[in-house]
This record gives C-alpha cells, structure tokens and sequence, in this order.
C-alpha cells in the first residue's frame, strides 16, 4: 500500500500542442518544446479517464469512480492509528459495473477528460464524502475500536472514468472482457444521467499579478514564489491570489533549507482553549506558566508538504507544542525553500486531530472529542530553517528532525 506509484497522464500543451507526460501531482507545466509555463487548475477535483481499446465503432460508456490518496488518522483511547490510503470506488451505485478501478489507475497512463472525448459519461450521483463514509464503514470494521475521531487528509481526489460497452453483456473497455454474465433484460443507458464530456482542464497564466515576472515552484508546488518582488501567489478559480509568508531567520543561510509550516489561527469550543497559557495546561506541558500567557494567543501549526503520515502527526504535534513566534519576518526567505505540496484546506482536516494528540491525560480525549469544534479564521504560510545534517534535516532552535528520505519519498505519495 505504501509504495503506491505515481500515475502518469497524456498532455498536451496548451500552447503549441506538444505532447507531455505529466504526473498527478504536477500542476505548474512548463513545455519542453515552447518554454511557456502553464499551470493546471482543477474545477474542484480533475477528472481522468482509462484509455480503451475497443473495436472500432462501439459507442463507449464512461463509468465514474472516486479516487481518494492520502492519509487515514484514527483516533483510539490509547492513541493514534496512521494509513496510507489509496482508494477508488463507484461514483454512484451500480450492480452493472466492477465496485472500484483496482490497481488500473496506477499502473496505466490516465488521460484528462476533453470536450473531445467520445462517448457518454454517467454522471456521479454519490457525493465525494458519501463514498468516504461507505469506504470507512467497511474499513473501521477492522479496526479495534471505538474510533473516537477519523479524519482522512487528502493529498489528492479526483475522478476517474473508466470505459465499457454493451452486447449481451457490459463489456470492460479497458481489456475487452465481459464484466458480467449475459444481461436478463437490455441495458438501458437512459436510466443514467450523464451525457457528452463537457469538461476541459483549465490552465492559468502563470505571472506575477504584481510585477509581471514569471513565477517559479517546483512542479508539484501549490504556491508560487515571485523571485522579482519577493512574493508568493496561490493559484485558483479566481486567478492569482497573494499568500501572506513570514520566516524565521537564520545566520547559517549556507547549509539551510527552509520548510513550509501552515500557522492556523482557529476558535476552540468544547474546551478552554484561548490563551497560550491554556495550550500549557491542556498539554500538561512542564512550564511554569509566565505572566502575560493568558493574553498571548497561540497557533495550531502544521507540515505544508507531504511527508510520510507517521511523521505528519509526530511534526504536527512538535511544532505546535514549540509555537514558534520569536522574531518571525514578514517576508519570504531568501535561502533555498521546499515547496509546497500540502494545501491549505488539508491543514485544516487535521486540527481537530492535532488537538487529540495534545490533550493531557489522554483520558480527557476519550471524554471530550466529541464535543470539540474547531473553526479556523485565518492562516499563515511560515518558513522555518533546517540545517541539512547527513541523513537529517535539523530545526536547532526547536529541536525537530526530519529525515531527507521521509521528504524525498513523500513526492510519490
Ligand atoms: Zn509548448
Ligand atoms: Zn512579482
């Protein structure tokens, strides 16, 4: 489950039309032909599909799965339990056709769904969350229970559609082999909505609304940095849109690399949690709480890439305990920085479980989780310097390592 591959997609650009094989964590494109930079925008999700190979003149039936990759957090009375998931499952009911898309979508070139493609697409009527609870009903079976909080941070949803086509039987279009016995009665399409694709990837220009320059990022980044006027841009819907960054500085730029930490500014209910004198107590960290700590706010903080989850909720865990706040600068770092590959919106799935980690004695967990809110208001992208040891990379100040393999292996998650 662990070494899942990353699948790779048939692109072309959009420029000059140059074909490229893109991964599915790639969103800034640059054309090894035309040099221009694009970057892949999803409309909430990416929609894929399986090439087919069916005889010539079948009119083809594009069946929708949901895909979910990331990772699965449990919380039980005597901690936490961490998965990699990697899963796909029908995107409405259907006894007609396969439950999930197997192992296809990793060991085959997906395509992204055009306006060009023939055929009729079913339209998915199980919303993403619906198909989650389903998948973790049968999963949870397993687990030793009770599960006190779950929470699945995605690293990637999308929407694949696999093709078929009817005879006497639904026949998979992929290997041209019967999913099914022969029919009773005639397949009728009619009984499912859908019709044409009529989805195209959207690309946005990737410059600098401020100064016009050309923004870098690594291919997986979800954040662009402007080398020109020093700022940092999160691609959506609406264009561009300015991220506020801050550092830590460090004297030892040399042998630095800087990573990206989400800082959440989010209301608690259910507990007393305000002040950073609070986080002390609820933690039962051994400080002696200082005067001004009940008026000195405090952060839920998190990793902004991926990384293995085992990590993820040990650093997720460390970092918010440090707080880290001296003398953070309000700008981006000038030495090398990671990119940042972990949304967000991701973050944000994870700050109930990063509270069940904290809480001190464990049993309070037990007892309160369930009447805990978490409501974010705002947020912060912070860069923090990590001294490249050997095997490690080394935050001095706050005492946290991160092992370079953890990081490096992660890009295939
Ligand atoms: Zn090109
Ligand atoms: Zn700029």
């Amino acid at each position: 489950m662990e070494n899942t591959i990353n699948i790779l997609i048939d692109h072309q650009c959009p420029q000059c039309g140059a074909p490229a094989a893109l991964c599915e964590t790639d969103r800034l494109f640059q054309c090894a032909f035309c040099k221009v930079n694009s970057y892949l925008m999803e409309r909430s999700y990416f929609r894929y599909l399986l090439p087919h190979h069916a005889p010539e003149n079948q009119d083809l039936i594009y069946f929708p799965y949901w895909r979910f990759k990331g990772m699965l957090f449990s919380c039980l009375p005597d901690g936490i339990q961490h998965r990699f998931l990697d899963v796909s499952q029908q995107a409405l009911p259907s006894v007609h056709f396969p439950l999930s898309v197997g192992l296809r979508s990793q060991a085959m070139k997906l395509r992204f769904v055009s306006p060009e493609t023939k055929g009729y697409f079913i339209k998915p009527t199980l919303p993403f969350r619906q198909m989650m609870e389903r998948f973790l009903t049968r999963f949870n079976r397993n687990m030793p229970g009770p599960i006190l909080h779950q929470s699945h941070i995605g690293e990637s949803l999308s929407l694949i559609y696999s093709p078929f086509y009817v005879g006497k039987r639904i026949i998979d279009a992929v290997l041209n082999q019967p999913t099914s016995g022969e029919l009773d009665e005639p397949f009728e399409l009619s009984r499912f909505a859908g019709g044409p694709a009529d989805w195209c990837i959207q690309f946005i220009p990737t410059l600098c609304p401020d100064c016009g320059w050309d923004l870098q990022g690594r291919r997986d980044a979800l954040v662009l940095h402007c080398k020109n006027c020093q700022s940092m841009w999160q691609p959506s819907k609406q264009g561009m849109s300015r991220v506020n960054v801050a550092h830590l500085p460090t004297p030892e730029e040399e042998n630095t690399i800087y990573l990206p930490f989400w800082r959440i500014k989010a209301d608690v209910t259910g507990l007393d949690l305000d002040s950073y004198a609070d986080l002390v107590k609820v933690a039962n960290l051994p400080k002696a709480i200082q005067p001004g700590w009940d008026r000195t706010p405090w952060y839920f903080w998190g990793p902004a890439f991926k990384i293995r989850p085992r990590s993820f909720l040990r650093l997720t865990h460390h970092i918010t305990l440090s707080q880290p706040r001296s003398s953070l600068i309000a700008r981006v770092p000038k030495g090398s920085m990671h990119p940042v590959n972990l949304p967000v919106s991701e973050s944000v799935e994870a700050l109930k479980l990063n509270l069940a980690g904290l809480l001190r004695p464990k049993k309070i967990m037990e007892d309160r989780i369930a009447d805990i809110r978490v409501k974010p208001s705002r947020y912060l992208l912070v860069y923090l310097p990590f001294e490249k040891r050997h095997h490690d990379l080394v935050q001095p100040t706050y005492h946290i390592a991160v092992n370079q393999n953890q990081l490096g292996l992660a890009g295939n998650l």
